[in-house]
């Protein structure tokens, strides 16, 4: 009972067992260690073998060809190959993007303007939902590109990334989805997505930190600027000697996703639908993204009159965030829940509870019993 539950899976998850088995015989002296990239031994050949199967493998769930995936350090470097990577090949045009966009996409954003090129931010509706009419409104003659996210990451909330999809594609217009937060766990088919570009990253399905993927569409053709210079690795579109751990371990945890997903999904939301239930006894709480179809582990909740440092600090049993991990460091409500047109008073009261794999019944009874007792503690003391 001394640890604190876990309940932040939307930040990161840990490794799941079977994925740091595969991993640990990628590194040794015994195991498959070598240079993807070395052509002179067997060595070589094997890490290679076994990189172009977690290729196959991340290809797999995309419902892609293998040559269509290039390994990144995670989502963030996907998000800038995509979002920099297009612009620069194309020598430059409008974009359309979200305001709830991650931070990388909207940083990538912010330098492209800084740049010269214009970026449009389309606002949320009130569930958090970017409407695509919203979209079509915002094409320009000059827009190359849009980029908005298939879920988000603070709230779970899931946008129609196949109706965006198919008035980008029917516009000429290229379309990017970061989806970082919905790989593993909703279906991610680049064809009837009709996506040309999107970013996936391990860390939040239970594979290793500091490996991820774009998806580059290559028919028809997706040009993409290489960010890191290098040896040409990855088609000359990702420089860099490739992680043959990471990249296994990112294989085994798509592959374990895949093959979980219909029996996880239910459980989790099951889950997360207890705890809402439990902490829906109190007064003075709703959820973040009422009404919009969310991820199954995500639970975005406000706190009328809380404010959401002090929950935090008080809730001793319950590892969760305030706002998103990334932004948390700060003293500003989140912005993706600003955007949303949340007041700041019940931003500054939100918290994000996210269940995974590891959770259990218990666990959540736990965090109900906690959440309860520190809620009518800190409003007895406001009084
Ligand atoms: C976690 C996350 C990222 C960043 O991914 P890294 O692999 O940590 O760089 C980007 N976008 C979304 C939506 C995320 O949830």
């Amino acid at each position: 009972m001394s640890q604190a539950v876990y309940l932040d899976y939307a930040a990161t998850t840990p490794v799941d067992p079977a994925v740091v088995d595969v991993m640990v015989r990628h590194l040794g002296p015994e195991g498959t260690f070598a240079n993807p990239a070395s052509r002179s031994h067997l060595y070589g050949w094997l890490a290679e073998e076994a990189v172009e199967s977690a290729r196959r493998q991340v290809a797999d769930l995309l419902q892609a060809d293998p040559r269509e995936i290039v390994w990144t350090s995670g989502a963030t470097e996907a998000n800038n190959l995509a979002i920099k990577g297009v612009i620069e090949a194309r020598g430059g045009g409008h974009v359309i993007t979200s305001a709830t966009e991650h931070k990388a996409v909207l940083d990538a954003c912010g330098w492209l303007e800084k740049q010269g090129h214009p970026v449009t931010y389309l606002t949320p509706a009130a569930d958090g939902r970017i409407d695509p009419q919203s979209v079509a409104e915002a094409l320009r003659e000059d827009t190359v590109l849009v980029s908005v996210m298939h879920a988000n990451n603070e709230t779970g909330v899931i946008n129609d990334i196949a109706a965006i999809g198919a008035l980008c594609r029917e516009k000429g217009v290229l379309f990017h989805t970061d989806a970082a937060q919905s790989v593993g766990k909703l279906d991610l088919n680049v064809q009837a997505l009709q996506v040309d570009l999107l970013s996936v990253c391990a860390h939040k399905i239970y594979g290793p930190k500091g490996i991820g993927a774009l998806y580059v569409r290559r028919s028809p053709d997706v040009k993409v600027a290489a960010q890191i210079h290098g040896g040409g690795h990855e088609r000359g579109m990702r420089s860099g000697t490739l992680a043959t751990h990471q990249i296994v371990g990112m294989g085994e945890a798509v592959a374990l996703a895949a093959r979980l997903r219909d029996e996880e999904g239910p459980r989790i939301a099951g889950l997360r639908d207890r705890l809402w239930q439990g902490i829906s006894q109190l007064d003075g709480v709703s959820i973040n993204g009422e009404g919009a179809p969310r991820l199954p582990g995500h639970l975005n909740v406000a706190f009328a009159g809380v404010d959401g440092e002090m929950l935090l600090t008080a809730m001793n049993q319950a590892a969760v965030s305030s706002g998103s991990a990334c932004t948390s460091a700060s003293l500003e409500p989140s912005y993706v829940l600003k955007a949303m047109g949340v007041p700041d008073a019940l931003a500054h009261g939100s918290i994000r509870f996210s269940v995974g794999r590891f959770t259990s019944q218990a666990d959540i009874d736990r965090v109900i019993e906690n959440v309860t007792e520190v809620i009518q503690r800190l409003r007895k003391v406001a009084g």
